[in-house]
């Protein structure tokens, strides 16, 4: 029994990877080429459902039945959890929160669309407004960790300025914050989870990423004064979060098969 969490999207149950915005994989027979090559039952998923899944396993609300994950890193996945199973959609192709569109004349997104919520709050758009606040700056301190050239400064140099107290830095966090609370107000309106979870490597920065997102998300939440809003944390599973929810999926997948 083999269970995988992949990047990109994956059609359900047939574990074909479609597309994945930031990689080279089209039309991957992922699930197909496992159980060739084992000759074991395999389950193929989308990194993010998996995750979701195992931090409702075994996060900080042990057995929550409705959670929303998103994974901030590179890019912005989702994982969305009802009732205790992965929501997909028709064809496997759901929970998408990281293309949701904020701004139609938006920045480029790795989709092809423009202002995704993963163009306008993840590390690829720390990145870009980190070279941009170089280029203005050359002498300042993201330009300098970066070797004084503007055009090298990523996500994880201007972690590192905002990890230091750089103000420049900082203030980046609060827009890509700022954007990522407004998504998220959005996806509470509709989905009204129980809990919200942030991973990835983008989420390890802590309040930095979270006191602005809290926000944003609090300010611009539907009918903030009528609801109890649902705990947005960091994840409690680290690095191996993929993994564990893809070992859950599979034992899940087997016990349901074994009742049919
Ligand atoms: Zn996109």
């Amino acid at each position: 029994l083999i269970g995988v969490g992949t990047a990109g999207l994956v059609e359900w149950p047939g574990g074909r990877i479609r597309f994945a915005p930031n990689n080279a994989f089209r039309n991957v027979e992922l699930k197909v080429y496992l159980e060739q090559a084992t000759g074991l039952p395999t389950v193929v998923d989308n990194d993010a459902n998996v995750a979701a899944l195992a931090e409702a396993h075994f996060g900080i609300e042990p057995g929550v039945r409705d959670l929303m994950l998103l994974t901030i890193g590179t890019g912005i996945g989702g994982g969305l959890v009802f009732g205790g199973q992965i929501f997909r959609g028709r064809t496997g192709l759901g929970a998408e929160v990281g293309h949701i569109i904020m701004e139609p004349d938006g920045p480029a997104c790795g989709c092809g669309n423009r202002g995704c919520l993963e163009a306008m709050a993840s590390g690829i758009a720390l990145g870009r407004l980190g070279r941009e606040a170089a280029l203005a700056n050359p002498e300042g301190r993201l330009a300098c960790l970066a070797g004084g050239d503007p055009q090298r400064v990523n996500g994880e140099v201007v972690s590192r300025a905002a990890r230091e107290g750089d103000q420049t830095a900082r203030g980046l966090f609060a827009q890509i914050g700022f954007w990522l609370g407004v998504g998220i107000a959005s996806l509470v309106t509709v989905l009204d989870p129980g809990l919200i979870v942030l991973a990835g490597g983008l989420a390890s920065t802590g309040e930095l990423l979270l006191k602005p997102t809290r926000a944003s998300f609090e300010q611009y939440v539907f009918a903030r004064a009528y609801r109890d809003l649902p705990q947005l944390a960091l994840g409690r599973l680290g690095p191996d979060v993929g993994m564990i929810g893809a070992a859950v999926l599979a034992l899940q997948e087997q016990s349901s098969s074994q009742r049919r």
